[in-house]
C-alpha cells in the first residue's frame, strides 16, 4: 500500500537546486541537495550531491541539542590537535563561538580537509606545498587529484573572476601543483 502522507523527504534532489556542481572540494557530482549554510542563516544554502548532504547533515546533527559550552568543549576536543590556536580560548564571544563552530561543521562536512597526523607525517615533503595549495591530505589518488584540480581551475579562473590579476596568480599557483601533483602519482 502507498502512503499518501509522506513526510518531506529529506533526500530528494531539490527542484530547486541551481543546477550547479556539488560544494563539496574536489566532487564533480551535481549539487541537487542544499543544506543551510549556518544556522543563522537559513535562507542561503550549500548546494552538495546526495553523500555530501548527507555527510554535512550528519555533522549538522552532531551539535544538535548541545549548549554554547559543550558545543565548544567538543569543538575543542576534536581540533586541538589540528588548530593549535584554536580562536575560542580568545574571548568567547557569541560571534567567535558560532564562527568557530560554523568551521567545525565544514571540516565534518569535507572530511578530506581534517588531516589525520598519522597519514600527514608520512606526506612526501615534495608535494606538501602542492597538498597544501589542493587542500589535500596525504595519501591522495590520482583521480582525486584531478578531480580537485577541475573544481579549482574553474573556481579560480580569471573569467569567473571579472579577469582579477589575483585569481590568475592563484591559477598559476594551482597549475603548478597540479603538475607536481600528476608527476608523482602518475
Ligand atoms: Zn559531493
Amino acid at each position: 500500500m502507498i502512503s499518501t502522507n509522506r513526510k518531506p523527504r529529506a533526500f530528494a534532489p531539490d527542484p530547486a537546486a541551481p543546477g550547479q556542481g556539488c560544494d563539496s572540494p574536489g566532487c564533480l557530482l551535481e549539487g541537487g541537495f542544499r543544506a543551510p549554510k549556518s544556522r543563522t542563516n537559513l535562507r542561503e544554502f550549500h548546494w552538495f550531491c546526495l553523500d555530501h548532504v548527507r555527510e554535512y547533515n550528519a555533522s549538522w546533527d552532531y551539535y544538535k541539542g548541545m549548549s554554547a559550552g559543550e558545543i565548544e568543549a567538543a569543538a575543542r576536543a576534536d581540533a586541538s590537535w589540528q588548530r593549535p590556536s584554536w580562536p575560542l580560548g580568545q574571548n568567547g564571544s557569541a560571534a567567535k563561538l558560532q564562527e568557530a563552530v560554523e568551521a567545525e561543521l565544514h571540516a565534518f562536512a569535507f572530511g578530506s580537509e581534517r588531516p589525520r597526523a598519522a597519514t600527514r607525517a608520512n606526506t612526501p615533503p615534495e608535494l606538501r606545498e602542492a597538498l597544501e595549495v589542493f587542500e589535500l591530505v596525504w595519501p591522495v589518488s590520482l583521480d582525486t587529484v584531478k578531480a580537485t584540480y577541475k573544481a579549482l581551475a574553474k573556481k579560480h579562473h580569471p573569467d569567473a573572476n571579472q579577469g582579477s590579476k589575483q585569481a590568475e596568480e592563484r591559477l598559476k599557483t594551482i597549475n603548478l601543483a597540479y603538475a607536481t601533483l600528476r608527476a608523482k602519482l602518475a
